[in-house]
């Protein structure tokens, strides 16, 4: 592609994307086609011979925004609601274009200190201290998986060299709550403690982990000859975004010698708003932390920040410098392959630098105060409507709730109720909304997350979802 050209399809592009970032309502929230309708649209095998961009924009247009689950729809109402915000999407083109590889600080020294300069304004705009140092990562998933790979380097100090097999070693056991989310079986799976190696503790009524039920899993462990290793403490879980008491769970691995993980993955953005830490006390006294501005932070997918405040066991656990990647400056820079993972790394902390500068932080404030206003203004609709209930509080902007007609039909016939109304209501094209199971019964989620998602769109959802439930006999 010769300059001139690229520059004319980059123009064209900025419209398009313009256009659709600015209105992407014309197009249904979920794509109408069906399993294969998109593989079978395109050829089995790779162009012998070069095409046009204009070909592959026009099979773009024509193959695979038909196939477009929209969530930059301010319809979308399920999951977590993200945002592809206009300053992240400019600093994602950039850092495509400028190809950083961000291994080594010589590789690119303004991607490895940019990294470093992000996470600490994050860090300070989320109240945390100083003390905390921080890696990006694409997902919660990973970031979690480090948490984990790091306590299990404090359990068991020899893992990097010899492993966990072929010798004597006890079981090591992760707690967490039985709402916690799957990424810490993942994370249990491939650092080889096994499933079996998380221990999923009770809940209470309003789905938070017990720390009673915690020490008394821990000393019962013990007791077993099992070795406890770390606890993974949720603020704002998956289905229902219920808070675990993090202050009483942190003094508990104080006592016990055990990390303590902080998954904040979806409301950790919320600590931004001074006036909604009250959730976060004791986040503090954690020795990692994962946030994902990704979800709650209007910066496009993917970005992760995994906070800890032991590098040393980072560095530890995971850095490892073969000669072709040695450099004279080592002891006078920080190379982002000592604490992370992989070993590539591109600039993503571009995106999340944009999108604080251009809000500034009273925006995103606003934002977020905004969208948690709109989720409990939606669930005093549902607590005021007698064929609705709600099942979960709301300490941020998720709304969990069903219809329930409360005519004595068993629960696997409420459950067929909402299921039939989610998709009645998904079907319009209009609005999203997912479901979770909250103690076994099926629960409608209502997530409010994308930046231009307002009043209207959430009451368009509410009527939505009366019309159906009138039309499929509940109301
Ligand atoms: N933790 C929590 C509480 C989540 O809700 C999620 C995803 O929704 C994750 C972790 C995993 O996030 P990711 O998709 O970034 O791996």
């Amino acid at each position: 592609m010769d300059p001139g050209a690229f520059r004319a399809h980059a123009h064209a592009l900025a419209d398009w994307i313009a256009n659709y970032l600015q209105d992407p309502t014309p197009y249904p929230v979920l794509p109408r086609i069906s399993p294969g309708d998109i593989r079978a649209a395109l050829p089995a095998e790779a162009p012998e011979d070069a095409e046009p961009f204009d070909r592959v924009f026009a099979d773009f247009e024509r193959v695979l925004v038909p196939g477009l689950t929209h969530w930059n729809h301010p319809g979308f109402l399920g999951y977590f609601a993200i945002t592809a915000s206009p300053p992240g999407v400019l600093a994602e083109f950039l850092a495509a274009a400028l190809n950083q590889q961000a291994m080594l600080w010589r590789t690119s020294p303004a991607a490895t200190e940019l990294e470093e300069v992000t996470l600490a304004w994050l860090r300070r705009l989320v109240g945390l201290p100083d003390v905390f140092d921080g890696v990006i990562y694409d997902t919660a998933s990973i970031s979690t998986l480090h948490a984990l790979a790091a306590a299990r380097q404090v359990a068991v100090p020899g893992v990097r060299t010899q492993g966990l097999t072929g010798r004597d070693l006890p079981r090591l056991r992760v707690y967490c709550s039985d709402q916690a989310h799957s990424s810490i079986d993942k994370a249990a799976i491939m650092l080889g403690l096994g499933i079996e190696g998380v221990r999923r503790v009770p809940s209470d009524d309003g789905f938070r982990l017990r720390p009673d039920a915690l020490s008394a899993a821990v000393a019962a462990d013990r007791r077993n000859g099992e070795q406890p290793m770390a606890v993974v403490a949720t603020i704002g879980t998956t289905s229902s975004t219920s808070v675990d008491p993090v202050k009483q769970i942190a003094a508990v691995c104080k006592a016990e010698g055990l990390w303590l993980h902080v998954d904040a993955a979806y409301a950790g953005s919320a600590a931004i708003v001074p006036a909604l830490r009250p959730p976060f006390t004791g986040w503090e006294l954690a020795d990692s932390i994962v946030i994902n501005p990704h979800k709650w932070l209007f910066t496009p997918f993917d970005l992760s920040a995994f906070y800890c405040r032991r590098p040393d066991v980072l560095r530890a656990a995971l850095a490892l410098v073969p000669a072709y990647l040695e450099t004279p400056e080592d002891d006078a820079v920080r190379n982002l392959m000592d604490t992370g993972i992989q070993l590539g790394r591109r600039f993503r902390a571009l995106k999340l630098w944009a999108v604080l500068r251009c809000y500034g932080a009273a925006r995103l404030r606003d934002a977020i105060a905004g969208h948690i206003s709109l989720a409990r203004e939606f669930a005093s609709w549902v607590d005021a409507d007698p064929f609705f209930e709600r099942l979960a509080e709301v300490p941020f902007s998720v709304v969990c709730f069903r219809a329930n007609p409360k005519d004595g039909r068993p629960g696997p016939e409420l459950d067929a109720l909402n299921e039939r109304l989610m998709h009645a209501v998904n079907a319009t094209g209009e609005v999203f909304l997912s479901h979770t199971r909250l103690r076994g019964a099926l629960a409608l989620r209502l997530a409010v997350g994308h930046l231009h998602t307002e009043r209207r769109h959430v009451a368009r959802a509410w009527a939505l979802l009366r019309d159906a439930a009138a039309r499929l006999g509940s109301v």
